[in-house]
C-alpha cells in the first residue's frame, strides 16, 4: 500500500491546519485527498461522492485556506437542495474556521424571515450557503451581491435536479462571475447534471472515489440501521450477546478513539483506543496486549489500525462508517485472519445508506441487515451466564461447610425453604445488573423498505405539500439519535390530528411546523404516527399565539389543531429526532441566566414562553 496522504501534505492554510488539529481529523478522507490540491489552485471539480464521504471538508478546506476576511463581499457561495443541508454545511465552515478571525457564514434559506436575511446580509458574510429558491429571490432584489464571488460550489447537484431547482441553479450560474472557480458534486451523475457540468465549469476535473474490491470469503458481513437507539447502546447490546474473542471498532477521529474507549471501560469491557497521535511504542504496546488476551478491544481510526494483524480479531465494528470501499475492505480484513471466521458490523445512518449501497457494490457481497439483540435474548444470555457461574462455585469451591451452615441455621430460623433464600441472594446479586431486561424497540423507518432503498431511491418528497421549495424536508439522522424520551426536561408532547391514514410523513410535520410557526427544525423532537393523529416533542413553554397559529397549520391538507398531549404512550410509528440540546445564543455571546445551559423557555431562571426569534 502506498504512503498514505497527511493533510501536512496538502498545502492548507495554517488556520484551518489548526481547525484540523481541533476537530481531531487524522486523515484526509480519498476525495478530500484527491480534491483539495486542486480546489487550492484554483481549478475545477466535478467530485462523484455521496454522504458521508467527508465532501463538505473537501471544498470548505481548500476554499476557507484562500479566503481574504478583509473583503466584506461573499466570496463563496454554496448551493444546497435543502435548508437543513444549508444549515450543515454553514455550520461544517464554521467549525473549520474556528481558527480564522472575523470569518462569518450566513445560512439563508426558504421559510425564514426576510428581513432577518436582509439584515445579515447587510452586514457582511464571507461565506453563503443557502438554497436555490432563496438565492435567488436575494439575487433579484440586489440584496446578495455576487460580484466579487471567487467559488460557487453546488452541492448534491442531483438532489437539486430531482427537487426541480435546476433551473434555478443555472440561472444563478449565469448571474455570477465568469470568472469564479466551480466545485459540483453530485452521488450520481444524470444528463441534466452533466449538462450543467459541460456548459458551467471549466475544464474540471473529474473525481470519482470508487473502487472495486473483493471481500474475504470467511467474513460474515451484517449492517445496523442507526435507528431509534444510539450507537453507544446499541453496540454494548451487541457486545453482549456476540462471542467475541478480540476486537476492532472503527471510528473517524482520535478524538472518538479516545471517548468510545472510556465509556466501554466505564460499563465494564477492557477497552484502549488506537491512534495517531499515540507514539510507535504505545501502539506496538497496545496491540501485543490485544495479541496476548490482555485486552479485548481496540478502538482505532484507519490510520493506526492499518496492516494490524492479530489472529484472535473475530469481529471487527464499522462504529463510523469507512469513506469508501477500499477502506471498508481493509477494515473488515483486520478479522477471519490466519484461515479463521470472522464478523464484521457496520452501523448505517440513514443518511449514509447510499454509502452502504456502493460498498456493498464495490465488494460484490451482499451486506446483510442485522437486528439488535432483543431484551429477550439479551436476557437469556444473562440467565446463562449467572447459572454457569453457579456451577463453576459448585465445582470450584470444594468447602461450603460454612455457607450451608449459615444458610441451614437461617433456614430453620425463619421458616423459609432453600429455593426462597436462593432466591432473594440471586436478586441480591442481579441488582447492578438486572438479569431480566426490557428494550423499549423503535422498528426502525428505513428497514421496512430498506432493500428497495439501497437501489438509491428516496421516498421523501422533494417539495413539501405546502409548496414551499426550501423547507419541509427532514434530513433525518444527524448519525447518532438517541431516543427522546416523554419526561426529557426540556420537551412537551404535542398531539396532532394528522397521522398515517392521512398519509403524513415526519417530514412534513417537521417541515410544516418549522416554516410556518417559524420554529427550527432543530428543536423538534419525537414524532410518533398513529393512524388517526401524531404525537410530537416540542421545547416546553411554547407560547400562546405560536400555539394559536400551529392548530390552523395543515399537513396534507389537515390542519394540525396542535394540543397538549394527555393520551397512553403506547403504539405507533416512532421516528426519533434528535433536537439540539444546546439552547443557548448563537452568536458566541455570553449565555443569559445562572446555569451553563438555560433551558429552552427560561430566562434569568424566570419561566418564559417560547417563540420564534423575531426580526426584531
Ligand atoms: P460529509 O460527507 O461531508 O457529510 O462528512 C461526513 C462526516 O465525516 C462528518 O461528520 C465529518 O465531520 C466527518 N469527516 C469529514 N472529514 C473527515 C476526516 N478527514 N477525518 C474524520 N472525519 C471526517
Amino acid at each position: 500500500m502506498s504512503e498514505p496522504i497527511m493533510f501536512s501534505d496538502l498545502a492548507l492554510s495554517e488556520a484551518v491546519m489548526r481547525a484540523v488539529q481541533k476537530v481531531g481529523y487524522e486523515q484526509p478522507s480519498p476525495i478530500q485527498a484527491a480534491a483539495i490540491p486542486i480546489l487550492l489552485a484554483g481549478g475545477d471539480i466535478l467530485g462523484m461522492a455521496q454522504t458521508g464521504t467527508g465532501k463538505t471538508a473537501a471544498f470548505a478546506l481548500p476554499l476557507l485556506s484562500r479566503i481574504d476576511t478583509k473583503q466584506t463581499d461573499p466570496q463563496i457561495l454554496v448551493l444546497a437542495p435543502t435548508r437543513e443541508l444549508a444549515i450543515q454545511v454553514a455550520e461544517a465552515f464554521q467549525k473549520y474556521a474556528s481558527e480564522i478571525p472575523g470569518f462569518h457564514v450566513l445560512p439563508i434559506y426558504g421559510g425564514q424571515e426576510m428581513t432577518t436575511q436582509l439584515r445579515s446580509l447587510k452586514r457582511g458574510a464571507h461565506v453563503v450557503v443557502g438554497t436555490p429558491g432563496r438565492v435567488m429571490d436575494h439575487l433579484r432584489r440586489g440584496s446578495l451581491n455576487l460580484n466579487n464571488l471567487k467559488a460557487l460550489v453546488l452541492d448534491e447537484a442531483d438532489e437539486m435536479l430531482r427537487m426541480g431547482f435546476i433551473d434555478d441553479v443555472e440561472w444563478i450560474l449565469e448571474h455570477t462571475p465568469k470568472t469564479r472557480q466551480t466545485a459540483l458534486f453530485s452521488a450520481t451523475m444524470p444528463k441534466e447534471i452533466r449538462h450543467v457540468c459541460n456548459n458551467y465549469l471549466n475544464n474540471a476535473t473529474e473525481i470519482k472515489i470508487a473502487s472495486s474490491q473483493s471481500t474475504d470469503a470467511n467474513i460474515e458481513q451484517v449492517y445496523w440501521m442507526v435507528s431509534g437507539t444510539n450507537k453507544l447502546d446499541a453496540l454494548t447490546r451487541i457486545l453482549e450477546v456476540e462471542p467475541f474473542d478480540g476486537m476492532i471498532i472503527f471510528v473517524r477521529t482520535k478524538t472518538a478513539t479516545v471517548e468510545l474507549a472510556e465509556k466501554l471501560e466505564a460499563r465494564g469491557y477492557s477497552a484502549s483506543p488506537l491512534n495517531g497521535d499515540m507514539n510507535q511504542q504505545l501502539r506496538e504496546r497496545t496491540i501485543e496486549r490485544l495479541k496476548t488476551n490482555k485486552l479485548d478491544i481496540v478502538i482505532a481510526t484507519d490510520v493506526a489500525a492499518r496492516g494490524i494483524d492479530v489472529e484472535r480479531v473475530s469481529h471487527v465494528v464499522n462504529y463510523d462508517i469507512p469513506y469508501d470501499s477500499e477502506a471498508y475492505v481493509h477494515r473488515i480484513g483486520r478479522t477471519g485472519r490466519a484461515g479463521r471466521s470472522g464478523k464484521a458490523i457496520l452501523f448505517v445512518a440513514p443518511r449514509e445508506k447510499r454509502l452502504l449501497y456502493t460498498i456493498e457494490k464495490a465488494t460484490k457481497k451482499p451486506i446483510t441487515l442485522m437486528e439488535l439483540p432483543s431484551g429477550a435474548t439479551v436476557t437469556k444470555h444473562r440467565i446463562d451466564q449467572f447459572t454457569q457461574q453457579i456451577t463453576d462455585t459448585l465445582q470450584a469451591q470444594s468447602d461450603l461447610t460454612f455457607f450451608n451452615d449459615l444458610l441451614a441455621e437461617y433456614s430453620h430460623k425463619n421458616d423459609v425453604s432453600p429455593e426462597q433464600i436462593a432466591s432473594a441472594l440471586a436478586y441480591l446479586l442481579q441488582l447492578e445488573r438486572p438479569l431480566q431486561v426490557k428494550f423499549t424497540d423503535v422498528k426502525p423507518e428505513r428497514e421496512r423498505s430498506s432493500r428497495d432503498e439501497r437501489g438509491g431511491r428516496d421516498e421523501r418528497s422533494g417539495r413539501d405539500d405546502r409548496g414551499s421549495r426550501d423547507g419541509g424536508r427532514d434530513r433525518g439522522s444527524r448519525e447518532d439519535r438517541p431516543r427522546r424520551e416523554h419526561n426529557d426536561e426540556n420537551m412537551d408532547r404535542y398531539r396532532i390530528e394528522v397521522g398515517r391514514n392521512h398519509e403524513a410523513r415526519p417530514g412534513d410535520i417537521v417541515g410544516a411546523i418549522a416554516n410556518e410557526a417559524g420554529i427550527e427544525s432543530r428543536f423538534i423532537g419525537h414524532i410518533k404516527l398513529h393512524d388517526e393523529y401524531s404525537t410530537v416533542d416540542l421545547p416546553t413553554g411554547i407560547a400562546k399565539d405560536v400555539l394559536a397559529k400551529l392548530k390552523k397549520v395543515r399537513v396534507r391538507n389537515r390542519p394540525l389543531e396542535i394540543s397538549l398531549d394527555t393520551g397512553p404512550r403506547t403504539g405507533g410509528d416512532e421516528f426519533s429526532r434528535k433536537p439540539k440540546r444546546d439552547f443557548g445564543p448563537r452568536d458566541g455571546a455570553p449565555r443569559e441566566g445562572g446555569r451553563d445551559k438555560p433551558r429552552f423557555g427560561e430566562r434569568d431562571g424566570k419561566k418564559t414562553s417560547f417563540r420564534p426569534k423575531k426580526t426584531d
